[in-house]
């Protein structure tokens, strides 16, 4: 059977791997992946064929995962995080749905701590409650669909994650989500960036919606916005569930 692992391989570090990810890796003889996510993996791999490319370059390599796997290989294809969350088992289905037939194929997405998750347990407990989370990317959403998104998530008092949040060429629409959000959570919500949880420059902040433009947040970053109950005892945000204690 043409075998084809999608791999989350979870935030960076090795303990929040699950072994299932590690068990389709050693399966695999042939590793796919964005330049970073190899790297983080690589002594789980000295052995494996590894190819490997830069960012954006998401459709030509699941393409590639498919012929490859197509010849017979075992292939693991890998995202950071959760392969399902903006990761790479949509399109990888999406591509063998389309272009092949899935029935040829022995597809296998392997489950991985995502960003959201992670960020979440440095925190302490914001998510505690109903969540959404929100990619500021308008690479592949219209900004007009991101925009509505965040009323209608502002507008049910929801914790909000966002993903993606500023880029290099992106750096207002995180000013715009606090605008947006501003209309319905007060100034004084507690929200917590962390930037590259669990990895060697990992970096948590924790502040307001008020004052969140000001903090250092960029695209190794996930932003969390609390609800209306959600609170802050010293370096932990919490988000009751609504227990009487
Ligand atoms: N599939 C990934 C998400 C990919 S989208 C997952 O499930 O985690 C890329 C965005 O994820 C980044 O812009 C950032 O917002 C977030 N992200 C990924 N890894 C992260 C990490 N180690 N720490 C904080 N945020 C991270």
């Amino acid at each position: 059977m043409n075998k084809l692992y999608v791999v989350g391989i979870g935030p960076g570090n090795r303990e929040n791997m699950t072994l299932s990810a590690v068990n389709a890796l050693k399966d695999s003889n042939i590793i796919i992946g964005y330049d970073t996510y190899i790297d983080l993996i690589k002594d789980l791999i000295i052995d494996k064929e590894i190819v490997s490319n830069g960012m954006r370059k998401e459709v030509d390599r699941c393409k590639e995962a498919i012929v490859l796997a197509s010849k017979g290989n075992t292939v693991s294809v890998v995202s950071s995080g959760d392969a399902g969350v903006y990761g790479m088992a949509g399109l990888i289905l999406e591509i063998i749905s389309k272009e092949y037939s899935l029935s040829e194929f022995d597809v296998q997405v392997i489950p991985g701590v995502t960003a959201g998750n992670s960020s979440a347990a440095i925190l302490g407990a914001p998510l505690m409650h109903d969540y959404v989370t929100i990619s500021l990317s308008d690479w592949l959403t219209k900004w007009e669909t991101i925009e509505n998104r965040l009323h209608c998530a502002g507008k049910g008092d929801f914790i909000v994650v966002l993903y993606n949040p500023k880029s290099k060429s992106r750096t207002e629409y995180i000013k715009k989500t606090q605008e947006i959000l501003l209309n319905y959570k007060s100034p004084q919500t507690p929200v917590g960036i962390v930037k590259s949880a669990f990895r060697d420059d990992q970096n948590s902040q924790i502040t307001t919606l008020k004052q969140m433009v000001d903090c250092d947040i960029d695209m190794f970053s996930t932003v969390i916005i609390g609800n209306s109950n959600t609170f802050v005892d010293g370096e932990y945000i919490i988000t009751p569930r609504g227990y009487s204690i």
